[in-house]
């Protein structure tokens, strides 16, 4: 058997017809940018995720800076303000802090459910601390009473990072609805991935919103009047058109990760592999199903050999990059162990039960060299 790791092709075909239609429409209606697609799928996204307001944005990336910048814009944080941020996240979260002028404040995880370790963010709190990024990483909600309450005591902006957890629940609630602002990357793999960059924010704050599309729009509070220095970042029709069709089928697609990550939390069964901790169903929508060993790379070697491909996520921590060297002394144990054995399995809904037995089998064999 080949498994690839990812196949877009295929996740495109799960709802292809409906996907070229919607396409097809916005070719023909001669509206690319800032069209009725792009609204539709923000008041779509807006209800699905339980926020009153959605701005469709170029990316990810673009998502998270731009909400840093409006909450600067509102003085809400200031140049050389603290931003509390996971260790073990995307490079994305941290680049949007510094993009910004403030500083990423490096907190360690729990190596069981890779929750951020409470004590450690207590402890990080000064009085220039404004706001904590919350990272749903690999699809797990990261949110909880204890965050709400030290947000709260200490006056802190929550914001979300959604890029992959779309459709997941705290409770009756989503996660992109539970903090001051969350963000989403539509990013083709993504669980809600779109056929070329996209992105978005929801929030419940209008003036955030509305300062959002001022500044994603050459900072035009209207046409021509510009009362920001803003910048160009806009989801585009074609890419709302073919989000809308798949925001339909995220519930049932999500649904059939979930069947295939019980199966692997059922079935592998391997002394030299560790996985997180099981979350309730619903509180993990799998975006990526990492298994840890401290023989990641014989591991992914072996899988490799039987055809199975696996990547990693991620084989550097924010805080060790090159591009950070002033972080590059920190010591963030657990964020560099997991870095040093984190392997993603194959997960996704065009995965057959045959494949995803055949990567059961793989992963409980003793691997060797
Ligand atoms: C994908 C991702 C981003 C960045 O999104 P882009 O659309 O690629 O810019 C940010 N944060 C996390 C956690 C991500 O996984």
């Amino acid at each position: 058997m080949n498994i690839p790791y990812l196949d877009l092709k295929a996740m495109t075909a799960l709802h292809g017809d409906e996907i070229q239609k919607a396409v097809a429409d916005v070719v023909g209606s001669g509206w690319y940018l800032q069209g009725q697609a792009v609204h539709q799928f923000e008041q779509h996204y807006a209800a699905y995720i339980g926020t009153r307001h959605c701005i469709g944005v170029a990316n990810g990336l673009d998502a998270l800076t731009l909400t840093l910048r409006a909450y600067k814009e509102m003085g809400k944080i200031a140049d050389g303000d603290e931003v509390l941020v996971p260790a073990n996240t995307f490079i994305a979260t941290v680049l949007a802090i510094t993009e910004n002028k403030l500083n990423p404040v490096f907190i360690d995880v729990d190596e069981k459910t890779l929750d951020l370790q409470l004590d450690a963010l207590q402890q990080a709190i000064t009085p220039k601390t404004k706001a904590l990024m919350l990272v749903h990483l690999y699809g797990r909600c990261t949110y909880n009473e204890a965050i709400q309450t030290l947000c709260e005591q200490h006056g802190l902006l929550l914001i979300e990072d959604n890029a992959q957890a779309h459709g997941c629940l705290y409770g009756q609630q989503r996660t992109g609805s539970l903090g001051h602002a969350a963000c989403h990357s539509f990013y083709p793999g993504k669980n809600l991935g779109a056929l070329g960059d996209g992105g978005a924010v929801t929030t419940n704050d209008t003036e955030l919103a509305d300062l959002i599309r001022t500044i994603a729009n050459y900072g035009f509070s209207q046409k021509y009047i510009a009362t920001h220095q803003g910048r160009n970042s806009r989801l585009d029709d074609i890419q709302a058109a073919a989000l809308d069709v798949k925001l339909r089928y995220l519930d049932q697609d999500n649904q059939r990760r979930i069947h295939i990550a019980h199966t692997y939390y059922k079935e592998i069964q391997n002394e030299e592999i560790r996985l997180p901790s099981l979350m309730d169903e619903g509180n993990n929508v799998y975006h990526i199903f990492p298994v840890f060993t401290a023989r990641r790379d014989e591991l992914q070697k072996h899988l490799l050999s039987k055809g199975i491909h696996t990547l990693i996520h991620y084989p550097i921590p924010p805080h060790q990059q090159a591009c950070y060297q002033e972080w590059n002394h920190l010591s963030l144990p657990i964020a560099e162990t997991l870095a040093h054995e984190e392997l993603s399995l194959p997960l996704n809904p065009t995965m057959t039960d045959a494949e995803v037995q055949y990567v059961v089998e793989a992963t409980n064999i003793k691997f060797r060299v």
